[in-house]
């Protein structure tokens, strides 16, 4: 299933775009929930974490090693940072292209909503 995040990666859609190589893209959230807070997708449509594949095993440690280059670059990997990946209904996620949420620039407070 493509999603906005197809023509983002394509060009097709403006976005911020902070990163971009052949097999990741990286931009700025168009609603930051923290100071920095930058999406890191896979340029290969992956809709949900259920549908990774052993052969993706290189592509998603790719999209690690990107936040942490960006996170540098962003000036906050000293103080730290949070990496989230929502999947499906109870995760949250609302765009079925699998991303990485890069959070960071303030105490970001506990991990998980409380009830
Ligand atoms: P998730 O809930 O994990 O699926 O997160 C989807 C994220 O995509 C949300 O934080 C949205 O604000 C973000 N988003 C949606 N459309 C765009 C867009 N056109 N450019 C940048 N970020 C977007």
């Amino acid at each position: 299933m493509t999603t906005i995040f197809t023509k983002i990666i394509s060009g097709e859609i403006k976005s911020d775009v902070v990163y971009q190589d052949e097999q990741v893209t990286a931009f700025r959230d168009i609603n930051p929930q923290a100071p920095v807070h930058i999406l890191i997708v896979p340029n290969k449509e992956i809709p949900t974490v259920n549908d990774i594949e052993e052969e993706d095993e290189k592509l998603i440690g790719r999209l690690f090693t990107v936040a942490k280059k960006i996170a540098q670059k962003e000036g906050i990997a000293e103080d730290g940072y949070r990496i989230l990946v929502n999947c499906n209904k109870h995760g949250g996620q609302e765009i079925f292209h699998l991303h990485m949420h890069l959070f960071g620039g303030r105490r970001l407070g506990p991990m998980i909503m409380r009830r």
